[in-house]
């Protein structure tokens, strides 16, 4: 890097003195690392635990992919960077858009900062949705394993990427989605030594496995093999996720859910009132679009104090809050967020109305995010730490990573 420093966002990072890795595992509720750590299958965590730096950090809130993933490259909150949720009500075009684009991102990323400032950046995600918002004016190497067969030099930094790994090009459901980001950035790693790279996993297994289950355990013991590679290999390693993941199902396997439209249909007039799941994405197989989160968008705003109210008297939903109020609590950015802003208890989902989820496409009892109750995440560093801000633990976010590897590895 030809500057000693990088200024974002209103933080300043070091240059890189080591290869710095930074994964984010999708999906990551704290109990999977302990249930593995129990079973002897993931050492190097635990290690790190002993001999670097482990604690337990927040997620922004929506606790979604992209809202968070921008998060922990930019170093600020949804409110600055503008990404809300996954999909958002476009309120002045009068349509519901996907979040996918660069053009709804409001601030630049730490990643093509460290880039501009003649850093060596790669970025491997699992699902190609995020690859753009990430790689958003970045030079470098950026692409997504999904489509790893379909990289360009000028588009993606690299040519033949599937050469870096020796596994086919995976489905997009899949376990071996996260394992080919990992294995391509070790790759990347001992081939060109890049000063930074960022790697991006998909909450698969997670959505259908919990803690302790031989499956998650398994995938738990692969990530941890790749940690401890590239520890061994010399990287400084930081470790934390995009969010947690909560069982939303009932004993019976059936899914807790609360339907919103016909509440409001009921409340202020059918038709009246647009509620927006932000979970919704392309990729709607093993959560029917049903997450902890949802803002409502008001015909008639006036009507939002009543709403409140009876959302708030309603069994299963958590914390219900008008827009300026939501927007403080949550760091959300206003013009994104409808007149309504509640998330759901910790084992239920907010969906619209029955007939627009497709729940015969679960294969296991629903497992979900989007609430507070996913808000706590690991946040674990390789090597030991200092100057941790007298906030401690208490305040740290998952956003924060960036700055502890860069700036407080001793
Ligand atoms: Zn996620």
């Amino acid at each position: 890097m030809n500057r000693s420093t990088v200024s974002v966002n209103g933080r300043i990072y070091r240059a890189p003195t080591a290869p710095t890795v930074v994964v984010c595992i999708d999906g990551s509720e704290p109990d999977y690392f302990d249930r593995a750590i129990d079973a002897g299958a993931a050492p190097a965590v635990a290690r790190f635990r002993r001999e670097g730096f482990a604690t337990l950090s927040r997620c922004v809130v929506p606790s979604f992919t992209n809202p968070n993933n921008l998060s922990i490259v930019t170093g600020v909150s949804p409110a600055v960077h503008g990404i809300a949720g996954n999909y958002f009500y476009d309120a002045t075009a009068g349509r519901e858009v996907m979040m996918n684009d660069p053009r709804y991102l409001r601030c630049g990323t730490l990643l093509a900062a460290l880039a501009q400032a003649g850093a060596r950046l790669a970025v491997v995600t699992a699902k190609d949705k995020l690859r753009r918002l990430l790689g958003h004016e970045m030079r470098g190497v950026c692409f997504s394993s999904e489509k790893a067969d379909q990289v360009t030099k000028d588009e993606h930094g690299i040519e033949r990427a599937t050469d870096l790994v020796d596994m086919a090009v995976p489905d997009v459901y899949s376990a071996e989605l996260s394992e080919f980001v990992l294995a391509a950035g070790l790759a990347l790693l001992e081939r060109e030594r890049p000063d930074v790279m960022y790697l991006s996993l998909t909450d698969y297994v997670q959505h259908k496995h919990p803690p302790g289950d031989p499956v998650a355990t398994a995938f738990y013991a692969m990530l941890d093999r790749y940690f401890d590679a590239f520890d061994r290999a010399g990287a400084v390693l930081g470790i934390t996720a995009d969010h947690g993941m909560k069982g939303k199902a009932g004993p019976d396997g059936t899914p807790n859910v609360v339907y919103l439209r016909p509440l409001l249909d009921a409340w202020v007039g059918a038709g009246r009132a647009r509620v927006i799941l932000p979970i919704t994405d392309p990729y709607v197989v093993h959560h029917g679009a049903l997450g902890s989160f949802a803002t409502i968008h008001l015909e008639r705003p006036a009507d939002a104090p009543g709403v409140v109210e009876r959302l708030r008297a309603t069994p299963g939903i958590g914390e219900v809050h008008e827009r300026a109020a939501g927007c403080l609590r949550f760091e959300l950015p206003p013009d994104r967020t409808g007149d309504v802003v509640l998330v759901s208890e910790a084992n239920v989902v907010l969906g619209k109305a029955p007939e627009e989820h497709d729940l015969s496409l679960l294969r296991e009892p629903l497992r979900s995010h989007g609430g507070t109750s996913e808000q706590v995440v690991p946040f674990v560093i390789n090597r030991p730490v200092r100057d941790v801000p007298s906030s401690g633990a208490d305040g740290l976010r998952n956003f924060d990573v960036f700055d502890y590897v860069l700036n407080r590895v001793a």
